[in-house]
Protein backbone atom coordinates (compact mmCIF):
# COMPACT_ATOMS: atom_id res chain seq x y z
CA UNK A 1 0.00 0.00 0.00
CA UNK A 2 1.15 3.81 -0.81
CA UNK A 3 0.03 6.51 0.90
CA UNK A 4 0.73 10.09 0.54
CA UNK A 5 -0.77 13.00 3.07
CA UNK A 6 0.10 16.57 3.32
CA UNK A 7 2.98 15.61 0.61
CA UNK A 8 5.22 19.03 -0.68
CA UNK A 9 8.44 18.81 -2.00
CA UNK A 10 9.61 22.25 -2.54
CA UNK A 11 13.06 21.94 -4.58
CA UNK A 12 13.96 25.59 -4.30
CA UNK A 13 12.42 26.77 -0.92
CA UNK A 14 10.13 29.49 -1.24
CA UNK A 15 11.10 30.23 -4.69
CA UNK A 16 8.10 29.77 -6.95
CA UNK A 17 5.42 26.74 -7.35
CA UNK A 18 6.57 23.73 -5.16
CA UNK A 19 6.88 20.59 -6.96
CA UNK A 20 4.32 18.68 -5.45
CA UNK A 21 1.69 20.66 -3.34
CA UNK A 22 0.11 19.22 -0.49
CA UNK A 23 -0.27 16.10 -2.29
CA UNK A 24 -2.68 13.03 -0.53
CA UNK A 25 -2.91 9.96 -2.82
CA UNK A 26 -3.65 6.47 -2.02
CA UNK A 27 -3.03 3.16 -3.73
CA UNK A 28 -3.68 -0.18 -2.32
CA UNK A 29 -1.88 -3.20 -2.76
CA UNK A 30 -2.68 -5.04 -6.21
CA UNK A 31 -4.02 -1.53 -7.82
CA UNK A 32 -2.82 -0.77 -11.37
CA UNK A 33 -2.38 3.68 -11.49
CA UNK A 34 -1.21 5.69 -14.32
CA UNK A 35 -0.34 8.99 -12.95
CA UNK A 36 -0.29 11.42 -16.11
CA UNK A 37 -0.02 15.31 -16.30
CA UNK A 38 1.98 18.03 -18.93
CA UNK A 39 5.65 17.80 -18.17
CA UNK A 40 7.02 19.62 -14.93
CA UNK A 41 3.62 18.57 -12.85
CA UNK A 42 5.67 16.44 -10.70
CA UNK A 43 5.29 13.33 -11.52
CA UNK A 44 8.85 12.24 -11.50
CA UNK A 45 9.25 14.06 -8.14
CA UNK A 46 7.05 11.60 -7.30
CA UNK A 47 8.28 8.87 -7.89
CA UNK A 48 11.41 9.62 -6.62
CA UNK A 49 9.78 10.88 -3.14
CA UNK A 50 8.11 6.51 -3.45
CA UNK A 51 11.94 5.46 -3.67
CA UNK A 52 13.66 7.48 -0.62
CA UNK A 53 15.63 8.94 -3.60
CA UNK A 54 14.90 12.87 -2.33
CA UNK A 55 13.28 13.99 1.02
CA UNK A 56 9.55 15.32 1.27
CA UNK A 57 9.70 19.11 2.79
CA UNK A 58 6.40 18.22 4.83
CA UNK A 59 3.90 15.70 4.52
CA UNK A 60 4.24 11.76 5.98
CA UNK A 61 4.95 8.68 2.52
CA UNK A 62 3.71 5.48 4.06
CA UNK A 63 4.91 2.44 2.04
CA UNK A 64 3.70 -1.31 2.83
CA UNK A 65 2.89 0.42 6.32
CA UNK A 66 6.22 1.91 7.15
CA UNK A 67 6.71 5.62 7.51
CA UNK A 68 9.51 6.40 4.66
CA UNK A 69 10.97 9.07 7.12
CA UNK A 70 10.99 6.65 9.96
CA UNK A 71 13.09 4.15 7.59
CA UNK A 72 17.18 4.76 8.34
CA UNK A 73 19.69 5.34 6.11
CA UNK A 74 21.36 2.08 6.33
CA UNK A 75 17.51 0.06 5.62
CA UNK A 76 17.35 1.81 2.37
CA UNK A 77 18.73 -0.76 0.70
CA UNK A 78 16.24 -3.43 2.20
CA UNK A 79 13.48 -0.96 2.17
CA UNK A 80 13.99 -0.40 -1.89
CA UNK A 81 13.99 -4.52 -2.67
CA UNK A 82 10.73 -3.81 -1.72
CA UNK A 83 9.81 -1.29 -5.05
CA UNK A 84 10.74 -2.05 -8.71
CA UNK A 85 11.34 0.73 -11.07
CA UNK A 86 11.47 1.23 -14.61
CA UNK A 87 12.37 4.17 -16.45
CA UNK A 88 12.32 5.81 -19.98
CA UNK A 89 16.05 4.88 -21.12
CA UNK A 90 16.18 1.59 -19.82
CA UNK A 91 19.24 1.98 -18.03
CA UNK A 92 20.89 -1.36 -18.41
CA UNK A 93 24.38 -2.64 -17.92
CA UNK A 94 25.78 -1.82 -21.34
CA UNK A 95 28.74 -4.06 -21.22
CA UNK A 96 26.38 -7.40 -19.62
CA UNK A 97 24.35 -9.43 -21.50
CA UNK A 98 21.03 -10.20 -20.99
CA UNK A 99 21.49 -12.87 -18.15
CA UNK A 100 23.96 -10.63 -15.97
CA UNK A 101 22.06 -7.83 -16.40
CA UNK A 102 19.24 -9.61 -14.36
CA UNK A 103 21.39 -11.60 -11.80
CA UNK A 104 23.23 -8.62 -11.14
CA UNK A 105 19.92 -7.29 -9.18
CA UNK A 106 19.79 -10.42 -7.06
CA UNK A 107 23.07 -10.48 -6.94
CA UNK A 108 23.51 -7.44 -4.68
CA UNK A 109 20.75 -8.80 -2.47
CA UNK A 110 23.35 -11.76 -1.96
CA UNK A 111 21.42 -14.69 -3.27
CA UNK A 112 23.11 -17.95 -3.85
CA UNK A 113 24.27 -19.19 -7.74
CA UNK A 114 21.51 -21.33 -7.69
CA UNK A 115 18.71 -19.89 -6.45
CA UNK A 116 19.98 -17.24 -9.24
CA UNK A 117 20.03 -19.94 -12.01
CA UNK A 118 16.67 -20.75 -11.50
CA UNK A 119 15.31 -17.26 -10.89
CA UNK A 120 16.54 -15.71 -14.05
CA UNK A 121 15.77 -17.67 -16.74
CA UNK A 122 12.49 -17.88 -15.13
CA UNK A 123 11.85 -14.07 -15.09
CA UNK A 124 13.51 -14.13 -18.82
CA UNK A 125 10.70 -16.40 -19.93
CA UNK A 126 8.28 -14.58 -18.35
CA UNK A 127 8.92 -11.26 -20.24
CA UNK A 128 9.32 -13.15 -23.36
CA UNK A 129 13.02 -12.94 -23.74
CA UNK A 130 14.10 -16.56 -22.97
CA UNK A 131 16.13 -16.76 -25.91
CA UNK A 132 17.59 -13.75 -25.76
CA UNK A 133 19.48 -14.06 -22.20
CA UNK A 134 23.24 -13.94 -24.30
CA UNK A 135 22.47 -10.68 -26.06
CA UNK A 136 23.91 -7.69 -25.31
CA UNK A 137 21.70 -4.26 -24.87
CA UNK A 138 22.74 -3.14 -28.13
CA UNK A 139 22.11 -5.84 -29.81
CA UNK A 140 18.31 -5.86 -28.51
CA UNK A 141 15.13 -3.45 -29.48
CA UNK A 142 14.11 -0.92 -27.21
CA UNK A 143 11.11 -3.04 -26.38
CA UNK A 144 13.04 -5.95 -25.33
CA UNK A 145 15.76 -3.76 -23.81
CA UNK A 146 12.57 -2.34 -21.22
CA UNK A 147 11.71 -6.17 -21.08
CA UNK A 148 15.13 -6.58 -19.68
CA UNK A 149 14.38 -3.54 -17.51
CA UNK A 150 11.22 -5.28 -15.91
CA UNK A 151 12.59 -8.57 -15.87
CA UNK A 152 15.32 -7.16 -13.56
CA UNK A 153 12.71 -4.80 -11.61
CA UNK A 154 11.03 -8.17 -10.90
CA UNK A 155 13.56 -10.70 -9.91
CA UNK A 156 13.68 -9.88 -6.01
CA UNK A 157 10.23 -10.11 -6.35
CA UNK A 158 8.74 -6.73 -5.35
CA UNK A 159 5.28 -5.80 -3.99
CA UNK A 160 5.28 -2.65 -6.14
CA UNK A 161 6.73 -1.43 -9.61
CA UNK A 162 7.01 2.15 -10.42
CA UNK A 163 7.61 2.63 -14.28
CA UNK A 164 8.64 6.60 -14.68
CA UNK A 165 7.98 6.94 -18.43
CA UNK A 166 8.81 3.22 -19.52
CA UNK A 167 7.65 3.46 -22.80
CA UNK A 168 8.59 7.07 -23.96
CA UNK A 169 11.54 5.66 -26.14
CA UNK A 170 9.11 2.92 -27.27
CA UNK A 171 6.87 2.98 -31.06
CA UNK A 172 3.36 2.40 -30.61
CA UNK A 173 3.51 -1.63 -31.38
CA UNK A 174 6.40 -1.98 -28.50
CA UNK A 175 4.30 0.31 -25.89
CA UNK A 176 1.39 -1.83 -26.12
CA UNK A 177 2.93 -4.65 -25.87
CA UNK A 178 5.02 -3.53 -22.55
CA UNK A 179 1.61 -2.27 -20.95
CA UNK A 180 0.36 -5.46 -21.23
CA UNK A 181 3.52 -6.94 -20.05
CA UNK A 182 2.97 -5.05 -16.94
CA UNK A 183 -1.15 -5.73 -16.78
CA UNK A 184 -0.14 -9.60 -16.71
CA UNK A 185 2.49 -8.76 -13.87
CA UNK A 186 -0.59 -6.39 -12.27
CA UNK A 187 -2.87 -9.59 -12.72
CA UNK A 188 -0.35 -11.48 -10.48
CA UNK A 189 -0.68 -9.38 -7.47
CA UNK A 190 1.96 -7.01 -8.10
CA UNK A 191 1.05 -3.01 -7.52
CA UNK A 192 1.41 -1.21 -10.39
CA UNK A 193 2.45 2.53 -10.61
CA UNK A 194 3.03 4.25 -13.86
CA UNK A 195 3.70 7.64 -15.02
CA UNK A 196 3.20 7.82 -19.26
CA UNK A 197 2.17 10.78 -21.30
CA UNK A 198 0.88 8.21 -23.45
CA UNK A 199 -2.87 8.88 -23.58
CA UNK A 200 -4.08 6.77 -25.72
CA UNK A 201 -2.63 3.85 -24.15
CA UNK A 202 -3.78 5.19 -20.71
CA UNK A 203 -7.38 5.35 -22.12
CA UNK A 204 -7.07 1.59 -23.76
CA UNK A 205 -6.19 0.34 -21.16
CA UNK A 206 -8.71 1.66 -18.70
CA UNK A 207 -7.11 2.10 -15.29
CA UNK A 208 -7.51 4.36 -12.72
CA UNK A 209 -5.82 7.47 -13.31
CA UNK A 210 -4.61 10.16 -10.97
CA UNK A 211 -3.80 13.56 -13.03
CA UNK A 212 -1.73 15.99 -12.08
CA UNK A 213 -0.99 19.67 -12.52
CA UNK A 214 1.62 21.67 -11.23
CA UNK A 215 2.11 20.03 -8.37
CA UNK A 216 -1.33 19.21 -7.21
CA UNK A 217 -3.85 16.29 -8.49
CA UNK A 218 -6.28 17.84 -10.26
CA UNK A 219 -8.27 14.28 -10.95
CA UNK A 220 -8.60 10.98 -10.05
CA UNK A 221 -10.40 8.48 -11.64
CA UNK A 222 -10.12 5.60 -8.35
CA UNK A 223 -13.08 4.87 -6.70
CA UNK A 224 -14.06 3.54 -3.49
CA UNK A 225 -16.73 2.16 -4.22
CA UNK A 226 -16.53 -0.45 -7.09
CA UNK A 227 -20.12 0.09 -8.39
CA UNK A 228 -18.92 3.80 -9.28
CA UNK A 229 -15.59 2.88 -10.26
CA UNK A 230 -17.48 0.81 -13.15
CA UNK A 231 -19.49 4.22 -14.81
CA UNK A 232 -15.89 6.36 -14.61
CA UNK A 233 -14.39 4.37 -17.18
CA UNK A 234 -16.61 5.50 -20.24
CA UNK A 235 -13.61 5.42 -22.82
CA UNK A 236 -11.28 8.78 -23.55
CA UNK A 237 -11.80 10.78 -20.68
CA UNK A 238 -9.74 10.40 -17.33
CA UNK A 239 -13.64 9.28 -15.56
CA UNK A 240 -15.52 11.60 -13.41
CA UNK A 241 -13.66 13.88 -10.92
CA UNK A 242 -13.18 12.72 -7.50
CA UNK A 243 -12.28 14.89 -5.00
CA UNK A 244 -9.40 12.81 -3.16
CA UNK A 245 -10.44 13.07 0.42
CA UNK A 246 -14.07 10.93 -0.64
CA UNK A 247 -11.40 7.68 -0.99
CA UNK A 248 -9.61 8.11 1.91
CA UNK A 249 -9.52 5.30 4.45
CA UNK A 250 -12.45 3.31 3.12
CA UNK A 251 -11.04 1.88 0.49
CA UNK A 252 -10.30 -1.55 0.93
CA UNK A 253 -10.40 -4.24 -1.53
CA UNK A 254 -8.54 -8.01 -0.57
CA UNK A 255 -6.66 -8.39 -3.55
CA UNK A 256 -5.50 -11.72 -1.89
CA UNK A 257 -2.03 -10.29 -3.94
CA UNK A 258 0.07 -12.76 -2.46
CA UNK A 259 -1.36 -16.25 -4.08
CA UNK A 260 -1.36 -14.51 -7.24
CA UNK A 261 2.32 -13.35 -7.09
CA UNK A 262 3.11 -17.11 -6.50
CA UNK A 263 1.84 -17.81 -9.42
CA UNK A 264 3.19 -15.27 -11.87
CA UNK A 265 6.82 -15.97 -10.79
CA UNK A 266 6.51 -19.63 -9.68
CA UNK A 267 7.87 -20.28 -6.59
CA UNK A 268 11.75 -22.35 -5.32
CA UNK A 269 11.91 -25.34 -5.84
CA UNK A 270 9.59 -26.08 -8.96
CA UNK A 271 11.99 -24.95 -11.21
CA UNK A 272 16.00 -25.77 -11.18
CA UNK A 273 16.01 -28.74 -10.45
CA UNK A 274 15.00 -30.67 -13.17
CA UNK A 275 18.55 -30.01 -15.33
CA UNK A 276 16.69 -29.36 -18.47
CA UNK A 277 18.44 -28.85 -21.90
CA UNK A 278 17.34 -25.18 -21.21
CA UNK A 279 18.38 -25.01 -18.45
CA UNK A 280 21.88 -26.18 -18.71
CA UNK A 281 22.00 -23.53 -21.31
CA UNK A 282 21.92 -20.71 -18.98
CA UNK A 283 23.89 -21.85 -16.97
CA UNK A 284 26.82 -21.53 -19.50
CA UNK A 285 25.19 -17.90 -20.44
CA UNK A 286 27.79 -16.02 -18.74
CA UNK A 287 30.60 -15.97 -16.28
CA UNK A 288 29.38 -17.24 -13.03
CA UNK A 289 27.41 -14.51 -11.52
CA UNK A 290 29.15 -14.73 -8.54
CA UNK A 291 32.71 -16.45 -9.12
CA UNK A 292 34.53 -13.46 -8.95
CA UNK A 293 35.88 -13.25 -12.30
CA UNK A 294 33.14 -11.78 -14.19
CA UNK A 295 34.38 -8.30 -14.09
CA UNK A 296 32.27 -6.94 -10.64
CA UNK A 297 33.39 -4.20 -8.93
CA UNK A 298 32.54 -5.50 -5.70
P1 LIG B 1 7.42 15.77 -14.37
O1 LIG B 1 8.08 14.46 -14.12
O2 LIG B 1 5.94 15.74 -14.19
O3 LIG B 1 7.79 16.34 -15.71
P2 LIG B 1 9.17 16.78 -12.29
O4 LIG B 1 8.75 16.09 -11.05
O5 LIG B 1 10.38 16.32 -12.98
O6 LIG B 1 7.92 16.82 -13.28
O7 LIG B 1 9.34 18.32 -11.96
C1 LIG B 1 8.38 19.06 -11.23
C2 LIG B 1 8.91 20.47 -10.99
O8 LIG B 1 10.03 20.41 -10.14
C3 LIG B 1 9.37 21.16 -12.25
O9 LIG B 1 9.03 22.52 -12.14
C4 LIG B 1 10.86 20.99 -12.22
O10 LIG B 1 11.51 22.03 -12.89
C5 LIG B 1 11.15 21.00 -10.75
N1 LIG B 1 12.35 20.18 -10.43
C6 LIG B 1 12.50 18.87 -10.69
N2 LIG B 1 13.68 18.43 -10.23
C7 LIG B 1 14.30 19.49 -9.69
C8 LIG B 1 15.57 19.69 -9.04
N3 LIG B 1 16.42 18.69 -8.87
N4 LIG B 1 15.87 20.93 -8.59
C9 LIG B 1 14.99 21.96 -8.76
N5 LIG B 1 13.79 21.84 -9.33
C10 LIG B 1 13.43 20.62 -9.82
MG1 LIG C 1 9.24 13.27 -15.37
Amino acid sequence: MIRLEHVSKDYLAGSGLPALNDVNMKIEDGEFVFIVGDSGSGKSTLIKLLLKELEPTSGTIVINGRKLNKIRRRQIPKFRREIGVVFQDFRLLKDRNVYNNVAFAQKVIGESTRMIRCNVPNILSKVGLAAKYRSYPRQLSGGEQQRVAIARALINRPKILLADEPTGNLDNTNAWDIMKLMEEINNDGTTIVVVTHNLEIVSRMNKRVIQMNKGVIVDDSGRPDPDVKDSASDGGSYGKSSAFGENTGSYDRDFTAFSRRDRFFGTAGTYGTGGSAYEEDFYDAGPPVDGGDDGDAD
